[in-house]
């Protein structure tokens, strides 16, 4: 659900709003197993004049005030960089509000140098002690969670008036997240920054497995064992920061909806739960690097892209 917006979808649910968003690479310097994204495609960025066209469009639209920047990663070098800089600035002249994904990994060294979105939403998938395990460099070293932290930092303590928000995936498999261990690991940077006033949610969605030309070597954790793990930590269930968020791509039929929504009932999680119906999800926009306009749903579905392969 990271890739179909994060916390914007919720938000513009809240407000009634339209979701857009936008690729503006297709390129990462992180390697997740649970990347929707392929990697057998040929690295490129979205052109400016492309972005201008998009904030213009925005711009004339009454029912969407707020662009989501997705990635890959929107900081992964100068050129994306300088791209989404300036997106973030064009469009707050204009009076209307900007939303990014990021890793995070880049965060520490880029600022100052960055001008911050209205929201941000950082993917960890993991705390102190399993982040390195879920993310993992290009060159299979682990992830550096003490350097997102320090850009968390960075984040908080900027001028502007930035609202974070925690990412976390859960998968399961051999190098999966879905265990007590990783769920109460998760929670470390959660609790030391939920009290501070930019801090805004911490999301906690299951995997969602998409066609992306290879195979994932994680899987999509049962809904329900996924919803039992979450309620077993005490910590997720006495904040007021975590948020569980489902979509209508997560049930496979009616029985399981039917399922899950007893689950939800019977652990007393309705108020912690976000839930994105197939009508939000079809209303949304994603373009991607090429330009290309897909529904949110068909946009995760790289099968669909007309993408050269590298
Ligand atoms: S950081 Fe995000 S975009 Fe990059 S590989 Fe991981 S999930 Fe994909």
């Amino acid at each position: 659900m990271g890739a179909q917006s994060g916390t914007l979808l919720w938000r513009n649910q809240l407000r009634n709003e339209d979701t857009f968003t936008v690729l503006t690479n297709n390129t990462c310097n992180l390697a997740c197993d649970m990347c929707y994204l392929g990697e057998n495609i040929k690295p490129e960025i979205l052109s400016t004049s492309n972005m201008f066209r998009i904030v213009e469009e925005i711009n004339n639209n009454p029912i969407i005030s707020t662009l989501g920047i997705v990635g890959k990663e929107p900081y992964v070098n100068k050129k994306s960089t300088d791209l989404t800089n300036y997106t973030i600035t064009h469009l707050r002249e204009n009076g209307l509000k900007s939303s990014v994904i990021t890793n995070g990994s880049k965060l520490n060294t880029l600022i100052p140098g960055l001008s911050l979105p209205d929201y941000m939403d950082i993917s960890l998938d993991g705390g102190p002690k399993t982040y390195g395990i879920q993310r993992k460099t290009l060159s299979g070293k682990q992830g550096d969670y003490d350097e997102v932290m320090k850009g968390v930092e960075k984040v908080l303590d900027s001028h502007f008036r930035t609202e974070v928000s925690f990412l976390n995936t859960i998968y399961s498999g051999d190098t999966g997240n879905f265990s007590e261990y990783a769920i109460a690991d998760m929670m470390i940077p959660i609790l030391k920054y939920q009290s501070h006033e930019k801090f805004h949610t911490a999301i906690f969605s299951p995997m969602m497995e998409t066609k992306r030309g290879s195979e994932f070597s994680v899987d999509e954790p049962n809904l329900c064992d996924f919803l039992e793990l979450l309620s077993q930590n005490q910590d997720f269930m006495d904040s007021d920061k975590t948020k569980i968020q489902l979509s209508s791509e997560n049930f496979e039929n009616s029985d399981e909806r039917k399922k899950v929504s007893n689950k939800i009932e019977e652990l007393d999680l309705l108020e912690k739960l976000i839930y994105i119906s197939e009508k939000e999800l079809k209303a949304g926009t994603r373009i991607n690097h090429t330009g290309q306009r897909f529904d949110l749903i068909d946009g995760v579905h790289i099968e669909n892209w007309n993408i050269e392969v590298k």
